[in-house]
């Protein structure tokens, strides 16, 4: 925002300009994406070209085209004028992270101190680290789950007793429980941790894509996350808690990265170890696999999930680290669940961990059988697509017009979807006779006559005798973990067969499945985007199996002679939909083979998933992009936009001036420099004897503010401080320049410095990063204007470079005048007697 002190500084040009700004602005045009108002501070050299950056990519193409706002500067300035505003103007909410380490005078001094051992530690204190992630999310998984099953037990016992007097009093206890529980979720996300609705996927996502979101790795979002989920999944909303686990397991993993809450003095200085982005960035991966590897108990599925699904940069290093966690998390929730068998946990006992164990169900599949699971395949990539589709309006009119109002109408909308669930759960069963429990097989103890009144398998609800069950509310009057297993499971379907098969059948066939399919899919995009923590993957599964045994029953009635089992189709059904919404498939493949605990059906499930995510990537983007994009976060993605093809590095920075830095400024000058505009890093340029400009290196604002903030670097003269190739004075010790983990750091304004500092010096080389990236300005984009095929673009292009290498700035410079030196693959290989120095500065980047 403009301040408005700052107006007294404009220069009537400037005004005009800011007329013009605010013209735009009040046309809708779309100023966030374009350079807008653009007054250079200084006339610069015209060493530089620009400055990329990778939010820019995002929109490349039509800031390119929008540099209309840029007025010409006609004034010399004199330094010290504020000269316009730029920068995004969502306020400054998203920035890009600093992955790359900034190799200055600083760093190297520290890292030269630093011996062998100190390596060996640093490595060692990160496997600490990723054993305490496992632990900690595994343990965050378990709390849940207890809580969660105990809050769903406390329910439907209590409705269970209520309604043996009368259906009217218990179905509206039932609907106050939920509603209670959806409320406080609500409450708790609303007021206390905003950053924590949603399945937080995509978030994690952009941050390992670059992009910090302001708060989602705090700890009242963790804390937020935690209890708003057991509310949201307690209180029988559709959707699930694994989403909202990953999150859990990067908010531990980034916590323990940045030694603990400064906020909440729940920190120590023994754990404030890792300062760089780079290193959280590491840890934070470690902990989404954690996540998903506690919420499926699927360890290899979590370590698949962060490679496939969330981290754009991934490292053999990384690899052991993650598969490190997910199998400490294994063995907590083990442990846990082995401790809870005996009942100590309340109502958390069998149930809770999804673990669908099928094991025992179809031994084997017949060639005929290809073609329904094909079916189910593209069928899942249909409603996978609309469900994107259909998620991405709702999110859009929500953000739009129903968020804006404020947060009474948020709580308002969940409670409100509470009702509707709890109605729909709670009335469906009734429409549905009851049918007796099926014979107790003696392989598989089976509960059915469980005392009228207890939910779990066989929910016998409106059923006027003992024995018997109601099928639908086994579905939905039920917690969703048993429901599945329900729909998953082959044993009950073989009773219902065995009953009069036809009548049973046909009013499956056209009641029970259609309907739980069609209602479940309605409440999951309903309350999908709502503000509570929510996974989409237990209702992914749901709308899935319900779906998939309905073809699985057209498949019974038709290829009588066969073996079939409808549980094998819903599971299908299940990583069909899975496919064609998240559009994953290796890791989401390895879950379903996880939790059901079936090998068999792996060729299966790959077929299905292949096709249901080749026919939902005909359609639109997976969910998780969609949402990303939806709420602002410029991913980069794997693969660049088609327009970009034809565009050159120049083209991408716009015409924009570069805002640089001198290598001795005037504290003043950085001051009004920072004031004027958002930019988060500055070229510093030097001029050699022969007078020639040479840029030396990029230099950080957040560097710049600690160095204004200390004041100790400030000097009087406006002379270099080394004049030979000497050694710099560092006055600076490095962990000084980190900023905190994802939110923002001191900002210029909280920076006040008297006239006497105003007139004092800097000189920045000690600070730069001497070896930032550079590329010439005629590299493309990407190269693809004669390579068809994506797989062919080469590395080097720019776009790749930014993504693989994850940087924030590159400097886009004329071509080169000289090479000096050539370098190829045989001169990075280092023999091992050379010099121990540089194997060892090579390793500190494990
Ligand atoms: P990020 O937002 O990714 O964290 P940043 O904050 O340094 O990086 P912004 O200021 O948000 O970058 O970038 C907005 C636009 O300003 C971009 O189009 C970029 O080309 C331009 N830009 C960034 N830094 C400079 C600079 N020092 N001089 C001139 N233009 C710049
Ligand atoms: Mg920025």
């Amino acid at each position: 925002g403009l301040r408005s002190s700052l107006w007294l500084q404009f220069k009537p040009h400037q005004i005009a300009a800011g007329a013009a700004y605010l013209a735009a602005k009040y046309l809708n045009m779309d100023l966030a994406s374009c350079p807008n108002i653009w007054m250079e501070f200084q006339t610069p050299p015209f060493i530089l070209e620009g400055i990329m950056l990778s939010n820019q990519f995002q929109n490349g193409i039509e800031t390119a085209k929008l540099a209309w706002a840029r007025l010409p500067s006609t004034e010399d300035g004199e330094g010290d004028e504020v000269v316009g505003v730029s920068g995004n103007n969502d306020g400054g909410r998203v920035e890009s992270l600093d992955y790359e380490v900034v190799e200055n005078h600083a760093y190297r001094e520290e890292q030269a101190l630093r011996g062998k051992l100190y390596v060996g530690y640093y490595v060692g204190v990160k496997w600490f680290f990723a054993l305490l992630i496992g632990v900690g999310t595994g343990l965050a998984a378990v709390f849940i789950n207890i809580s969660v099953e105990n809050f769903a037990g406390w329910k439907f016992s209590l409705t269970f007793s209520v309604i043996q007097k009368s259906y009217v009093a218990g179905f509206l206890l039932y609907i106050l429980i939920n509603l209670v529980l959806v409320f406080s979720s609500a409450f708790i996300i609303t007021n206390f941790a905003p950053a924590a609705a949603g399945s937080g996927i995509p978030e994690i996502k952009g941050y390992l894509n670059g992009v910090d979101t302001h708060g989602i790795l705090l700890f009242r979002t963790l804390i937020g996350k935690i209890f708003g989920s057991i509310g949201s999944v307690g209180g029988g909303l559709a959707l699930g808690k694994e989403g909202p686990l990953v999150h859990t397991g990067a908010c531990i993993a980034s916590l323990l990265g940045q030694g603990g809450s400064t906020k909440y003095h729940l920190n120590s200085r023994w754990l404030q170890f890792f300062n760089s982005d780079r290193d959280r960035r590491d840890l934070v991966t470690c902990g989404c696999a954690a996540g998903v590897a506690a919420a499926f108990r699927a360890p290899v599925g979590g370590v698949l999930f962060a490679l496939e699904e969330v981290t754009s940069w991934w490292r053999s290093q990384l690899m052991w680290r993650v598969f490190f966690t997910s199998a400490i998390v294994a063995v907590v929730v083990r442990t846990a669940m082995g401790w809870c068998k005996s009942g100590k946990c309340g109502h958390f006992g069998s149930g809770g961990f999804i673990i669908w164990d099928i094991s025992g169900g179809q031994e084997d599949y017949s060639f005929e059988e290809l073609l329904p699971m094909a079916v189910i395949g593209v069928i899942g990539g249909l409603l996978g697509a609309l469900f994107n589709q259909l998620t991405r309006y709702i999110t859009y009119w929500r953000r739009n017009y129903l968020h804006k109002k404020g947060n009474r109408f948020k709580i308002i909308e969940v409670c409100l979807i509470s009702v509707i669930t709890s109605v729909i759960s709670f009335g469906l069963p009734l429409f549905r006779k009851c049918s007796p429990c099926p014979e107790a097989d003696p392989n598989f103890p089976i509960e059915c006559p469980r005392p009228p009144g207890m939910y779990g398998n066989y929910v016998n609800f409106y059923c006027g005798k003992d024995k018997e069950y109601n099928d639908l509310a086994t579905i939905f009057f039920n917690t969703q973990d048993d429901a599945i297993r329900n729909l998953f499971s082959a044993k009950t379907i073989h009773e219902y067969s065995a009953q009069s098969l036809l009548t049973f059948l046909v009013s499956c066939i056209l009641i029970l499945l259609p309907a739980s399919s069609v209602m479940f899919y309605t409440l999951a995009v309903v309350t999908f985007g709502t503000a509570v923590p929510a996974g989409q993957f237990v209702p992914g599964i749901m709308i899935g199996s319900t779906y998939g045994r309905l073809v699985g029953m057209f498949v019974v009635s038709f290829y009588k002679k066969l073996n079939i089992e409808e549980g094998t189709y819903a599971l299908l059904g299940a990583a069909s939909f899975l496919g064609g919404s998240m559009r994953m498939t290796v890791s989401l493949c390895v879950i379903m083979v996880e939790i059901t605990n079936n090998l068999k059906l792996l060729p299966l499930i790959m077929l299905v998933l292949l096709i249901s995510k080749a026919v939902g990537d005909a359609f639109n983007e997976g969910l998780y992009e969609e949402q990303a994009r939806l709420r602002g976060i410029p991913l980069l993605e794997s693969r660049p936009k088609y327009e970009m093809r034809k565009m050159q590095a120049k083209e991408a920075c716009g015409n924009q001036k570069v805002v640089y830095f001198p290598r001795v400024i005037k504290v003043a000058d950085v001051v009004s420099s920072l004031k004027s505009n958002n930019h988060n890093g500055f070229p510093v340029i030097d001029h050699t004897r022969s007078g020639e400009t040479l840029v030396i290196g990029l230099v950080l604002r957040s560097h710049l503010l600690v160095l204004l903030q200390s004041k100790v670097d400030f000097q009087h003269s406006p002379l270099p401080c080394d004049t030979g190739g000497g050694s710099l004075p560092i006055r600076h010790n490095f962990s000084e320049f980190v900023k905190p983990a994802s939110s923002k750091g001191i900002s210029i304004h909280d920076i006040h410095l008297g006239p006497d500092d105003l007139e004092m010096y800097i000189d920045l080389a000690p600070f730069v990063n001497r070896s930032p990236y550079i590329v010439p300005e005629d590299m493309s984009l990407t190269k693809g204007l004669y390579v068809p095929s994506e797989e062919m673009i080469p590395f080097a292009q720019v776009y790749n470079l930014f993504r693989q290498l994850g940087l924030r700035h590159i400097f886009v410079v004329p071509r080169a005048s000289r090479v000096i030196g050539m370098i190829t693959r045989k001169d990075l290989l280092i023999e091992e007697t050379e010099d121990p120095a540089t194997v060892e500065l090579q390793s500190t980047s494990v």
